[in-house]
């Protein structure tokens, strides 16, 4: 079947007419339906640390709330292929995807907030997920082309820690992010790793939005008092150095443990705590990131109508 010919949207894995296609034709056809999938999505948003264990599913799923609490139609997707920790973060690990003859159904924790994640794929949760990279490209591909999000305002992505295959991935695919998010703790060697994740969003062409301090301080239960656990202000610094937008600290919190393994996102649970408040300070400085560049495109579009039409083709 050649692509023309094709049903808009379906997937050439459960498309009876399949068998007649050339390889470069599906190749073709995958190519078209992500680019038909992604021109729904207004905005992309990568959430990267340099290493694990900093809070970056945390800010990720934080982040997805706050946005979907404003009322904006958001997707989270979960690309850490080796740990998937979000649905446990959203308490909908238990949840099954289903398939549609045009994809698969992203599980929904609000109307306006879908999630999809490896976590939904493994049968035994304490089977480690050992693949090399094509698959994890191959994944990330389907995550982005096979599966229905509908109209998004804002697509966060979750990376897994470190410079490795899957922000290469997701650069490649989605083409145009509209920025990195950097989450890192204070102490030297985190804020060290944050800097190469700093310059390799760069090296890959997204834009910094900026750098989260995250278990920035501990307030002691008892006196009340700030405890610097890891250090204070390393984040801030690091963004100073390098150049980047500091979009806020979020400290220690020890019920944002329990909260977070029982599946209740601390902007919910606890929305007047310091942390709740950094979670939507950040929240509210990627929709003035992305309000800006909505501006800076409306401008291009006026100004240079040729050279806009060419990128948005692109896109
Ligand atoms: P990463 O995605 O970077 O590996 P996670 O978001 O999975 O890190 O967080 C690791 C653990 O740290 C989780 O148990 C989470 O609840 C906890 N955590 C994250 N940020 C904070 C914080 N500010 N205060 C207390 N616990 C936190």
């Amino acid at each position: 079947m050649t692509k023309e010919k094709c049903e808009k949207d379906a997937i050439c894995d459960t498309c009876d007419e399949s068998g007649s296609c050339s390889q470069q034709e599906k190749e073709a056809h995958n190519q078209e339906r992500l680019t038909s999938r992604l021109s729904h999505i207004k905005h992309r948003i990568m959430v990267m640390s340099g290493k694990g264990g900093v809070g970056k599913s945390t800010v990720s799923t934080n982040l997805a709330v706050a946005l979907s609490l404003d009322g904006f139609d958001v997707g989270l997707l979960d690309a850490d292929i080796h740990g998937p920790n979000i649905p446990k973060m959203l308490g909908i690990e238990s949840k099954q995807v289903i398939g549609s003859g045009k994809g698969m159904i992203p599980i929904e924790v609000f109307p306006n907030l879908k999630v999809i994640s490896m976590a939904f794929f493994i049968g035994d949760r304490d089977n480690p997920v050992v693949w090399r990279g094509p698959l994890k490209h191959s994944a990330i591909n389907q995550f982005l082309g096979e599966v229905e999000w509908g109209n998004l305002d804002f697509l966060i992505v979750d990376l897994p820690p470190g410079t490795g295959d899957e922000p290469l991935s997701v650069a490649h695919l989605i083409k145009s992010v509209d920025g990195s998010i950097i989450v890192t703790t204070p102490q030297d060697v985190a804020l060290l790793d944050s800097r190469k994740a700093i310059t390799f969003s760069r090296m890959i062409g997204i834009p910094v939005i900026g750098i989260v301090e995250n278990m920035s301080g501990l307030i002691c239960p008892h006196c009340q008092k700030e405890i610097p656990l890891f250090k204070i202000g390393g984040g801030e610094k690091a963004a100073k150095d390098m150049g980047v937008s500091f979009l806020g600290r979020i400290p220690i919190d020890p019920e944002m443990v329990t909260d977070c393994d029982r599946g209740m996102p601390f902007v919910m649970s606890q929305p007047k705590s310091e942390a709740a408040k950094a979670f939507k300070q950040i929240a509210d400085r990627c929709k003035e990131y992305v309000g800006f560049k909505e501006i800076e495109k409306q401008f291009e579009k006026e100004k240079y109508p040729y050279h806009f039409k060419e990128k948005e083709a692109k896109r």
